[in-house]
């Protein structure tokens, strides 16, 4: 018997990264997982790699910024496997840059795809799961969240992720439904490497510096994300609602 055995489980950008870390470990316990990410080629190739581990998986090449898109994504999930129980609200991007630098689309795109995008997916969610009076919600935010330099518009989205997710656990509660939320260190991925190959370090350095300043010794793996995000999606953990989760190597201010 696995924890999620029975449960459905919708993960935003799950196709590579700590998402696909996610959907891994949500269906290694046990739960059919719908993949939503807007490109379709890497979504196949993430689910494929699920599938092969014999884990029933589909997938909706999905905008979440797309409130049309989002809804019908949704609504597929609950027709193919009749039902909603977990949602994790995990696509993300970075358009990183100090402010005086920062244009108003690299604003903007941030907050579309963190803010815009896990409210399109929240509310058409939660009907459902209303519905069933059950449901998980885990909302991936950040240490970033307590500010960083280079990344106002990232920074403010995360932070807001937070405040969203606080407010969800308030709305919802009493239908069965939880909103927590896991802040993420630093975690090897092509978003870091992305952050070493635009400001130009050797990611191996870039990995190095990071590391030094993280009270464990060692970087983060998706699969500690994952570990987190299992536990807020654990039926067992319905009283634990509204919260956030640092999972960073070390305490943060
Ligand atoms: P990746 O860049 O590896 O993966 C992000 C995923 O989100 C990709 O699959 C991407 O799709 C998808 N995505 C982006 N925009 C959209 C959109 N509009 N609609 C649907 N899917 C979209 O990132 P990580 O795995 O590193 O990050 C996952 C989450 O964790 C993010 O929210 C990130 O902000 C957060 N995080 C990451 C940290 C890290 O150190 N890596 C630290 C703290 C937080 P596609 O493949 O098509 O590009």
């Amino acid at each position: 018997m696995g924890r999620f055995d029975g449960r459905v489980a919708i993960i935003t950008g799950g196709s590579r990264g700590i998402g696909y870390a996610i959907a891994g470990k949500l269906a290694e316990e046990g739960a059919k997982i719908a993949l939503f990410d807007i490109e379709e080629q890497s979504l196949e190739v993430g689910a494929n790699e699920l599938r092969e581990s014999g884990y029933q998986v589909m997938t909706r090449v999905t905008n979440i910024v797309e409130v049309d898109q989002v809804e019908s994504a949704v609504k597929a999930v609950a027709n193919q496997f009749g039902k909603v129980d977990i949602l994790v609200n995990n696509a993300g991007i970075i358009r990183d840059n100090y402010l005086f630098k920062m244009t108003d689309e690299d604003w903007q795109f941030v907050m579309d795809v963190h803010l815009k995008g896990s409210f399109n997916c929240s509310r058409a969610a939660q009907k459902y799961m209303v519905e069933n009076k059950y449901g998980r919600i885990v909302n991936i935010s950040s240490t970033s969240a307590l500010g960083n330099p280079g990344q106002a518009n990232y920074s403010a989205a995360k932070a807001g992720l937070q405040g969203f997710t606080k407010t969800l656990a308030l709305e919802l509660g009493r239908y069965g439904i939880t909103a927590n939320s896991v802040a993420p260190g630093f975690i090897e991925t092509d978003m870091t490497r992305a952050t070493a190959e635009r400001i130009g370090v050797p990611f191996e350095e870039f990995m190095k510096a990071a590391i030094s300043q993280i009270p464990v010794g060692f970087g983060g793996k998706p699969a500690d994300i994952a570990n987190a995000v299992a536990f807020f999606c654990d039926e067992a953990s319905g009283f634990v609602n509204g919260q956030v989760i640092y999972v960073a190597g070390g305490p943060q201010a």
